[in-house]
């Protein structure tokens, strides 16, 4: 029920750790963090408590500056390590969090395992996942544009690949997105608190709108992919 991404000069593996610990109050029952090192996927999952997941991250050197982390509440399949976020693709070049609900997950995921797609998981989300892979063409911007016009119900989405390393892309549809705009560093929260600590600057996803962050810039599209003009909003309150 939490989602928290970050890409920039710094390892990520704290920031989005301690992004998670402010999403919290949200509630959830598993976590997990994604993130690219030495050309993989370094992916940890924990059910229980954010400290479960915290044990195992400390125990870990994890570099890098790129990743993505998540805090689920479960709604399709149990609460476990498998179902937990990040979701992978078949050829774990892809690491995927979502928050929502998939309604028709269940037409997706029969016409993907027809296509040779194996899920490990139960949950709605992991269709998203094999369906950018099905998708992809080097383009990962252009895979989640395709991919989330077959998505029935609600999503918030953090994707990143390691064929695109220098990017993040996020999509909403019904679930909350805020983007926080740094220096050489961008963020991506389910809400504000998480990205707080490291910028006031932040844009608010509107449903039915993709972003690209890049540890650069940050561009947001609609469904179309035609760029929009946000407005950035300075938060004035800490915490
Ligand atoms: N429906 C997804 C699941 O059960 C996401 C739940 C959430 O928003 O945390 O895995």
């Amino acid at each position: 029920c939490g989602i928290v991404g970050y890409i920039g000069d710094k390892a990520p593996k704290t920031i989005l750790y301690n992004g998670l610990a402010k999403l919290e109050y949200r509630g959830y029952d598993s976590a997990g963090i994604a993130i690219i090192e030495d050309n993989k996927i370094e992916l940890n999952k924990a059910i229980g408590k954010l400290d479960s997941l915290g044990e195992i991250l400390n125990k870990k050197y994890i570099q890098g500056n790129i990743g993505i982390g998540h805090t689920r509440w479960a709604t399709h399949g149990k609460p476990t390590v498998l179902n937990a976020h990040p979701h992978l693709d078949c050829n774990k070049e892809l690491a995927l969090v979502h928050n929502g609900i998939i309604e028709n997950y269940r037409e997706l995921k029969d016409e993907l395992i027809k296509k040779g797609h194996k899920f490990v998981s139960e949950t709605d989300t992991e269709v998203i996942v094999h369906l950018i892979e099905e998708y992809y063409t080097g383009d990962l911007f252009g895979a989640v544009k395709k991919a989330v016009k077959y998505l029935e119900g609600a999503y918030a989405l953090g994707v990143i690949s390691l064929r695109e390393q220098d990017k993040i892309i996020a999509a909403r549809k019904g679930s909350p997105l805020v983007i926080g705009l740094g220096e050489n560093e961008n963020m991506i929260a389910s809400d504000i608190p998480a990205v707080l600590e490291h910028t006031k600057k932040v844009i608010f996803l509107d449903d039915g709108e993709l972003a690209i962050l890049t540890k650069e810039k940050v561009v947001i599209t609609d469904l179309k992919g035609n760029e929009k003009i946000k407005e950035i909003t300075e938060i004035d309150w800490s915490i």
